[in-house]
C-alpha cells in the first residue's frame, strides 16, 4: 500500500467513524485507483478522490406510521446523493433492519462507478430506512412506503434523482412509492424505476440483475472459451436477483444447487430446474415465505440453518465450479472464499453489492481465477433502469427481446471495458482493477471539466 493511499484512507476513516462498509468499499477501489493517481497528478491535484468520497448532499429523515395495531411506529429514513458528475443521482432504495449511514454510503459510492462503467448518463445515489417489510401487512408497507415518501419527494426528479429497488425494495414497494409521489407532485413521470408495466416499467427490468451477472459470467468464461453449460453454481439469496440468476443459468445450460434466505440455505443436489424456480418465486414473491419450506417440498433437497456466528458459511462449501452471490455484503469471509477454491469453483460473478470481503477478493486474485466485481457483474440492473428512463422520456416501451439484446450489449461491453483498463494498467484479467479505474476515468474527468463544484 502506498503512503498516499494509507495516510488517505486513515483521513477517511477518521472523518467517517464507525461506517465499517464504507471504509471496505473505499479502501477496495482505492487500492485500484492508486495505478492511476501515479500517472495522473492533476486528478491529485484537484482532490477528485478526496471529492469522490464526500456525498453531495446526505438527507436524512423521520418516517413515522403507524401498525395494524394502532401504535405508531418511527423509522429513519436516508437519500445520499453521492456524484451527480455524468448524470442525475441514480440508484436504489433499500429497506433492511440492518440498514444505517454507512452501509448507504458504500452502496452509493460503489453505485458512481457502476453507474459510470453502463456508458450511461446516470450519477450514483442510495437510499433507504431500517424499515424491514419482513412481517409486515400490505397495509403496514403501504403506510410506511407513503409516509417514507411524503419527505423524500421533494429531493428526487426525473432529471435530478431516479431511486429503485434494492434489498426489501420490489414491485409492491416501488408501486406505492410511486402511488405516493404521484399523488403529492400531480405528475406521472418516470421518477422511480422497477414500475409495473402498465404504468411505465421496462420488459426484462426485474430479470436485469440477475441476467447481467449470468451474461457477465458467460463472457468471463469465453476469455478461456469455456461456456455455462453443465457447470454446477452455487447461488446465495433467493430474492430478485438470485432468482434471475438461477433463470439465465438454466438457459445457458448450467444447474444451479443452492439457494438460501438470512435464516439457512438449501442444497438440492439434482439441481433448481424450472418448475422448482416457480415454486420459489411464488413462495417469496407471492406467500412471501422462507426458505426452509423448499425441503419439505422436494425431497432432493436438504435445509441447513446457518449459524453467523460459525465463522464461515457451509452454503460455499460444496462442490461446484461457480459461484453466484446474490444476498448481501460480506457473505463470503477468507474461509469461504478457500472453501470455494478448494471446491473447484474458478468463476464469482457477483450479483450482490461488495458480497466478498477484501481478504476473499485477495484470495481470488491470487488464484487468478475469474472474478467478476458487483459493480461491473451486478451493473444490469442499473443499466435497464437507464433503459426505463429512456422509454419513459419517449413515452414508448421496447420489445423483451429488444431490452434484453440491449442489456446483453451493455454487460459485454462493460466486460470489455474491464478487460482493456486492466491490461492498460498493467493487471491483466484483474477485473477489480478494470472495473474500478474505468468507472473512476469517466466521472473523475467529467468533474476535471465541471470545475470544483
Ligand atoms: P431481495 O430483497 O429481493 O432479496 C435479498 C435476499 O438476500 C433475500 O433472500 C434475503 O433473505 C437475503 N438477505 C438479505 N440480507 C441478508 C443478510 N443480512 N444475511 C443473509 N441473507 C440476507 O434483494 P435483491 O435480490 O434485490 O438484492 C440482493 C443483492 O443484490 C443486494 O446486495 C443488492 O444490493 C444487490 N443488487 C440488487 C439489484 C436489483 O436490481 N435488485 C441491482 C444490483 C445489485 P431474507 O428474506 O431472509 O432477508
Amino acid at each position: 500500500m502506498s503512503d498516499f493511499v494509507k495516510s488517505f484512507l486513515a483521513e477517511v476513516i477518521a472523518k467517517n467513524p464507525a461506517q465499517p462498509e464504507f471504509h471496505q468499499a473505499v479502501e477496495e477501489v482505492v487500492g485500484s485507483l492508486s495505478l492511476v493517481l501515479d500517472r495522473h497528478i492533476e486528478y491529485r491535484a484537484a482532490k477528485i478522490l478526496e471529492r469522490m468520497v464526500e456525498p453531495e448532499r446526505v438527507i436524512m429523515f423521520r418516517i413515522p406510521w403507524v401498525d395494524d395495531q394502532g401504535d405508531v411506529q418511527v423509522n429513519r429514513g436516508f437519500r445520499i446523493e453521492m456524484n451527480s458528475a455524468i448524470g442525475p443521482y441514480k440508484g436504489g432504495l433499500r429497506f433492511h433492519a440492518s440498514v444505517n449511514l454507512g452501509i448507504l454510503k458504500f452502496l452509493a459510492f460503489e453505485q458512481v462507478l457502476k453507474n459510470s462503467l453502463t456508458s450511461m448518463s446516470m450519477g450514483g445515489g442510495k437510499g433507504g430506512s431500517d424499515f424491514s417489510p419482513r412481517g409486515k401487512s400490505d397495509n403496514e408497507v403501504m403506510r410506511f412506503c407513503q409516509s417514507f415518501m411524503s419527505e423524500l419527494y421533494r429531493h428526487i426528479g426525473p432529471n435530478t434523482d431516479i431511486p429503485a429497488g434494492d434489498i426489501g425494495v420490489g414491485g409492491r414497494e416501488i408501486g406505492f412509492l410511486f402511488g405516493q409521489y404521484k399523488r403529492l407532485k400531480n405528475e406521472f413521470t418516470g421518477v422511480l424505476t422497477g414500475k409495473g408495466l402498465n404504468w411505465g416499467g421496462s420488459l426484462i427490468r426485474p430479470e436485469a440483475t440477475g441476467y447481467g451477472a449470468v451474461y457477465f459470467a458467460a463472457e468471463m468464461l469465453s476469455t478461456r472459451n469455456e461456456t455455462l453449460d453443465n457447470k454446477t453454481c452455487l447461488v446465495s439469496g433467493s430474492g430478485n436477483v438470485a432468482q434471475y440468476t438461477i433463470e439465465k443459468i438454466l438457459d445457458l445450460g448450467g444447474k444451479a444447487v443452492t439457494v438460501s434466505d438470512s435464516g439457512g440455505y438449501i442444497y438440492d443436489e439434482e439441481g433448481i430446474d424450472r418448475h422448482k424456480l416457480e415454486y420459489i418465486k411464488e413462495l417469496k414473491n407471492v406467500r412471501r415465505g422462507r426458505i426452509h419450506e423448499y425441503a419439505d417440498e422436494y425431497k432432493s433437497a436438504t435445509y441447513t440453518a446457518v449459524d453467523s456466528s460459525a465463522g464461515f458459511n457451509p452454503l460455499w462449501d460444496h462442490e461446484a465450479q461457480c459461484a453466484f452471490p446474490s444476498a448481501t455484503q460480506n457473505e463470503i469471509n477468507e474461509k469461504d472464499a478457500q472453501n470455494l477454491l478448494n471446491n473447484g469453483v474458478h468463476l464469482v460473478s457477483e450479483g450482490a453489492n461488495m458480497p466478498t470481503t477484501i481478504e476473499g477478493i485477495n484470495l481470488f486474485l491470487d488464484n487468478k481465477i475469474l472474478y467478476g466485481p458487483g459493480k461491473a457483474a451486478n451493473a444490469g440492473g442499473v443499466a435497464v433502469s437507464g433503459l426505463e428512463m429512456a422509454q419513459n422520456s419517449m413515452r414508448t416501451s421496447w420489445s423483451k427481446e429488444k431490452v434484453d439484446k440491449q442489456l446483453q450489449e451493455i454487460m459485454k461491453n462493460i466486460h470489455h471495458t474491464c478487460i482493456v483498463t486492466a491490461e492498460r494498467f498493467g493487471t491483466p484479467g484483474n477485473y477489480v482493477n478494470g472495473a474500478n479505474i474505468g468507472g473512476f476515468l469517466k466521472v473523475a474527468d467529467a468533474m476535471m471539466d465541471q470545475g470544483l463544484v
